[in-house]
C-alpha cells in the first residue's frame, strides 16, 4: 500500500506513543480495569483524537487512511485506548457531517477529552437488529422529553455528553429514528453500574437510563426521521477502524512470539528452531499483513469517495476473525506461560474477542458482504 511522508509521520509518532506511554501501562489498565484519564489527556494534545476532522473545526482533517495506521498503533499498544479514538472518531464524523455550527462547537471539548463522548444505539431487544429501539423522544414545546434506557454502552459510566438514537416517529420503522445529543448530567439520567467484561477491561462500558429528560429543540442533530441513516452512514469509517484496531492487536501478538519464541529453550534448543513454532509465527505474518491490506484497501476506498461498504465488511470480518485465530497462535507459541495472567498474550486473546461483535458482529459483515454480492455482481 502506498503511503505518503506524512502517512509514515503520524503512523511512526503514534507507533512512538505506543510503545513509550500505551503499552507498558497496558497490562495494568486491564488488571485494574482503569480508565486511563492521563493517558488520554496526553492523547488529545497529540492531535490523535478526531482525526477525520478538517482543520477548520479544530482537527488535523486527516484521510481514512491516516484514521487506519493510527488504530493499528494505538491497539498494538492496547486495545481500549485505540477504542476511545474510534468512538471519538464516530462522534466527530457524525458532528462535522450533520452539526449545527452551536453544535458542532462542542468538537473543542470533545477533542481534547475535557467532555467525555457515548455513542448509544443498543438495548435490551435491540441489538444487531437496530429496528427495534424503544427509547423514545416525544416533541413537547420547542423541545423533546427522552424515555428509555441503553445497555453496553463504551464510556457510559464516565460520560458526559451521549449521541442517543430514539424512535421519534412509532409508525415510521427505520425512518422514525432521530439523533440527540443528551448532557448526561441532566435531571432524569441515571447509570447502571460498570460492567466487567472478558476484554478491552480498561473500556468502561454500562448502561443509561432516561426517564422523562428534558431536551431543548438544539439537542437534535441532523434532520428528525433521519438518526438510523445518519448512524449507519458512519459505519463505514467505523468498521475500517475496528479491523484496524484487530490488526494492531495481532501484530502485538506476533511481536511477543517472535520474542518468546527466540528466548524460551526446550530439548537444548531454542523454540524458534522448530518448524512447527515457525509454521505458526509465518502463519501469523501472513495473515496480519492480508488484514491490514485489506483494511488500508477499505480505507482508501473511504477516501475516493467510492462504494466502500462491501470493502468494510470484508475488512472487519477477516480482521476481527484473524485476530481471535492469531492471538491463540502467540498464546500456543507461548504454551502454558500464554494463558497465565500478567503475560501480554493471554491480555491479547481476550481483547481480541470483540472484534468480532461490536461494530456489527461477523453475521451481520457476511450477510453485507454477500448482499453487495448479489446485488452488485462478483466483480464489484
Ligand atoms: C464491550 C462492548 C462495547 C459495546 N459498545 C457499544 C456502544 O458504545 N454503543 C452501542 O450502541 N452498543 C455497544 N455495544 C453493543 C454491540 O454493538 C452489540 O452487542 C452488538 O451489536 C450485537 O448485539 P447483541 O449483543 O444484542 O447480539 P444479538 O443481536 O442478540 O445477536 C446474537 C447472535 O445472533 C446473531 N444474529 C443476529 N441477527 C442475525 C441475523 N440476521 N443473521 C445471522 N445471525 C444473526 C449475531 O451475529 C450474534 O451472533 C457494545 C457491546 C460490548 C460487548
Amino acid at each position: 500500500m502506498y503511503l505518503t511522508e506524512t502517512h509514515l509521520q503520524v503512523r511512526d509518532m503514534a507507533r512512538d506513543f505506543a510503545d513509550q506511554v500505551i503499552r507498558p501501562v497496558a497490562e495494568e489498565l486491564d488488571r485494574e480495569e482503569k480508565f486511563p484519564a492521563g493517558l488520554y489527556d496526553e492523547m488529545a494534545k497529540l492531535g490523535l483524537f478526531g482525526i477525520g476532522v478538517p482543520e477548520a473545526l479544530g482537527g488535523p482533517g486527516f484521510d481514512t487512511l491516516t484514521y487506519a495506521l493510527v488504530m493499528e498503533e494505538l491497539s498494538r499498544g492496547y486495545a481500549s485506548v485505540a477504542d476511545q479514538c474510534g468512538l471519538l472518531e464516530l462522534i466527530s464524523t457524525l458532528l462535522v457531517r450533520h452539526g449545527t455550527p452551536a453544535q458542532q462547537a462542542l468538537l473543542g471539548d470533545i477533542l481534547s477529552m475535557k467532555t467525555k463522548v457515548a455513542y448509544c444505539i443498543t438495548e435490551p431487544e435491540a441489538g444487531t437488529d437496530v429496528s427495534g429501539i424503544r427509547t423514545t423522544a416525544v416533541a413537547d414545546g420547542e423541545g423533546w422529553i427522552l424515555n428509555g434506557g441503553k445497555i453496553w454502552i463504551h464510556n457510559a459510566p464516565v460520560a458526559d455528553l451521549a449521541f442517543v438514537l430514539a424512535r421519534t416517529d412509532k409508525e415510521a420503522g427505520n425512518r422514525g429514528m432521530s439523533i440527540f445529543i443528551v448532557d448526561l448530567h441532566s435531571a432524569g439520567v441515571t447509570r447502571g453500574p460498570k460492567e466487567h467484561k472478558m476484554g478491552q477491561r480498561a473500556s468502561q462500558v454500562g448502561g443509561l437510563d432516561f426517564k422523562d429528560v428534558r431536551l431543548g429543540a438544539g439537542a437534535l442533530l441532523g434532520q428528525p426521521g433521519r438518526g438510523f441513516h445518519m448512524m449507519m452512514s458512519v459505519l463505514d469509517k467505523g468498521r475500517v477502524g475496528i479491523a484496524a484496531l484487530a490488526v494492531g492487536i495481532a501484530q502485538a501478538g506476533l511481536e511477543a512470539a517472535v520474542d518468546y519464541a527466540g528466548q524460551r529453550r526446550q530439548f537444548g534448543k531454542s523454540i524458534s528452531e522448530f518448524q512447527g513454532v515457525q509454521w505458526l509465527l509465518a502463519d501469523m505474518a501472513r495473515d496480519i499483513e492480508a488484514a491490514r491490506l485489506l483494511v488500508q484497501s477499505a480505507a482508501v476506498k473511504i477516501d475516493r469517495g467510492e462504494d466502500a461498504t462491501k470493502a468494510c465488511s470484508m475488512a472487519k470480518c477477516f480482521a476481527g476473525d484473524m485476530a481471535v485465530q492469531r492471538t491463540a497462535d502467540a498464546v500456543q507459541v507461548f504454551g502454558g506461560s500464554g494463558y497465565i495472567r500478567g503475560f501480554e498474550v493471554e491480555r491479547l486473546y481476550r481483547d481480541a474477542k470483540i472484534t468480532q461483535i461490536y461494530e456489527g458482529t461477523q453475521q451481520i459483515q457476511r450477510m453485507i458482504i454477500a448482499r453487495e454480492l448479489l446485488k452488485k455482481g462478483a466483480r464489484s
